[in-house]
């Protein structure tokens, strides 16, 4: 299948994932996830109107960046991010998904403030408890909100999750309201600053759970580019 006619099946998925849950697809932003794929994959994928790209590692978000710069396009980093690697994409990505501790949020700050802009980020909060998952726990959560509200640097828009692999329709559904939930409860601490709109939740395997539970945010890599080689 080509990549034009995967990202058709996707649309339509979506559209009848949202229309089960009573919501507006305009609503629910479907990112392609092109970590590891060639830019080649992404022109085809730019060409059948996508807008929103993602990526896992810094440099290949920075690299995709250049070789796309002056388009119509926005870099999600959806990847787990070391500090030391903040700098590659402060300012190229539109928004980062996985902020999973103060340090990494003052870091993001610092090199926003350098060169003058607010970086929008989201919490990446670990649901499922597993130890191999990034993510800080729901019980941390409103501390770290707090903090980050503090750094002028950067704009809290909403929160991130991972759910776990092999999870039923139903499990996955559940781990996602546990996230909208936490959303709510964040939004009612009417924290200065700090926004809930977005929820990032969702992934080819799981994503029309997610659409139920409430994502703002999907991020789909295989439905549209196809398996990938090596698993990051
Ligand atoms: C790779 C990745 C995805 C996309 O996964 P698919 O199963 O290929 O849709 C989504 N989110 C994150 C954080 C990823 O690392």
């Amino acid at each position: 299948m080509s990549i034009d006619e995967n990202i058709k099946m996707l649309r339509d998925r979506l559209s009848r994932a949202a229309e089960k849950a009573g919501r507006d697809t305009k609503d629910i932003t479907l990112i392609a996830v092109s970590k590891t794929k060639p830019n080649e994959m992404i022109r085809e994928a730019l060409d059948c109107g996508m807008v929103d790209f993602g990526e896992n590692k810094p440099q290949e978000l920075a690299s995709k960046y250049s070789a796309f710069e002056g388009e119509d396009i926005r870099w999600h980093q959806i990847g787990t991010l070391q500090k030391n690697k903040v700098r590659h994409i402060v300012g190229k990505a539109s928004l980062i998904h996985s902020v999973d501790s103060l340090s990494l949020a003052i870091e993001i700050d610092k090199r926003a403030k350098a060169i003058d802009i607010v970086q929008d980020i989201l919490i990446q909060v670990n649901i499922s408890g597993e130890e191999s998952k990034s993510g800080v726990t729901p019980d941390e959560l409103p501390a770290l909100c707090r903090e980050i509200s503090e750094l002028k640097g950067v704009s809290l828009k909403g929160l991130m999750t991972i759910s776990v692999r092999d999870y039923s329709y139903d499990e996955n559904k559940a781990l996602f309201e546990k996230l909208y939930k936490l959303s709510k409860e964040i939004e009612s601490l009417n924290i200065n600053r700090v926004k809930m709109d977005e929820l990032s939740m969702g992934m080819t395997n799981d994503f029309e759970a997610a659409i139920e539970a409430g994502a703002t945010l999907i991020r789909v890599g295989t439905a549209i580019f196809g398996e990938r080689s090596y698993n990051i």
